[in-house]
């Protein structure tokens, strides 16, 4: 990618101008305004393209290579944190986001409670699994589309977006019709056909990194997502593999600096994923905020040990409200709010 960047003011005429001589050449230019002024990305390009045409367009300051082997997802084509609107809740911003909700949604009462608990406590986000990865093929698989209808369901009455994964390109209409964020799960983070599925889509994607990814394969496969139209991209570190086995995984925090060095998505952390087991999920979430994530996923259960999946890392209702109690407190010392608790009621 070759970035051509424009001089401080420059008009939106003599942006257009770069975009349309791009186009002209059969060039592919996706264009950033930032703090600094309008930097277009020459996605097409490298250093072998000859751009000496758009060099000498007027308000062109410089045309130069970007370096870095992630070209749209890095902090050379966009400076400043991106924040990601998921149905009016940003993502990325001076919040810290809390999403929440069973691992996968099981009955209609079951996330209605969920939902009323992640509502009262705070918590932004429903979240849900209708279509599982499950390592078995005789474990309980999701409820699918019925599954997808009573998430959005629960979801609206308590004012709560939603969030769930899509594991096949051919679902992702049929998911986005229904959730307000497309979560893309560890064991897809490569797939590369899913990736291009969702960067056509016009929902905000939540990436998670995967058991055995490193942060550079990570960005990339989030570079697929951006390349392919779609701006809109929540980065999500959920442990990985490591050789210590009384943990499920291994969570990195240190991903969550390394990725803010090198990008400007939202990053956010589960703990619940990470730890496998409930009793260390706040202890995690803390250091979550601490490190400088721009929030949380959490799984909960309003009976855990009745889930039909992830029950030993689901925490209690209770739990859960106690951990978000604390994570308000350390916000305020931080400069990391949470959303107010909404007050008991289903909402309209
Ligand atoms: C999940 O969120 O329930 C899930 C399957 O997560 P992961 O893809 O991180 O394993
Ligand atoms: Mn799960």
């Amino acid at each position: 990618m070759m970035i051509v960047t424009m001089r401080p003011g420059a008009s939106v005429a003599e942006i257009g101008a770069v975009l349309r001589t791009c186009q002209d050449v059969g060039l592919r230019a996706v264009p950033n305004h930032g703090e600094q002024g309008a930097i277009i990305g020459v996605v097409t390009a490298d250093r072998s393209t000859d751009l000496s045409s758009v060099a000498a367009l007027p308000g062109v300051a410089q045309v130069a290579p970007v370096s870095a082997s992630f070209k749209l997802v890095g902090r050379e084509f966009r400076a400043e944190p991106t924040v990601v609107e998921a149905a009016g809740v940003p993502i990325g911003g001076p919040e810290f986001v809390v999403m929440a909700g069973p691992c996968s949604v099981e009955d209609e009462e079951q996330i209605e409670v969920c939902a009323g608990a992640v509502a009262r406590a705070g918590g932004r986000i429903l979240r849900g699994g209708a279509y599982k990865p499950r390592t078995s093929p005789y474990s309980f698989q999701g409820l699918g589309e019925a599954g997808l209808m009573l998430l959005a369901a629960a979801g609206r009455r308590h004012g709560l977006p939603t969030i769930t994964e899509v594991m096949h390109p051919h679902l992702v209409g049929t998911v986005a019709a229904h959730a307000d964020i497309l979560q893309i799960g560890a064991r897809n983070v490569q797939n590369y056909a899913l990736l291009e599925a969702v960067g056509k889509a016009r929902k905000p994607v939540l990436l998670k990194r995967g058991l055995m990814t490193t942060v550079e394969e990570l960005l990339l496969a989030a570079e697929y997502i951006l390349a392919g139209g779609n701006r809109q991209v929540i980065l999500c570190e959920r442990g990985i593999r490591t050789f210590e086995t009384s943990t499920r995984n291994t969570l990195d925090v240190t991903a969550v600096p390394v990725i803010k060095s090198k990008s400007h998505l939202p990053v956010i952390l589960d703990p619940s994923h990470a730890a496998g087991l409930r009793e260390f999920v706040p202890a995690l979430a803390r250091a979550a905020m601490a490190v400088g994530a721009d929030g949380i996923m959490v799984e909960m259960h309003p009976e855990p040990e009745k889930a039909m999946s992830d029950g030993r890392q689901s925490l209690h209702l209770d739990t859960f409200a106690a951990m978000m109690d604390e994570l308000r407190r350390l916000g305020e010392a931080l400069g990391r709010p949470l959303a107010s608790p909404q007050p008991p009621g289903v909402r309209a």
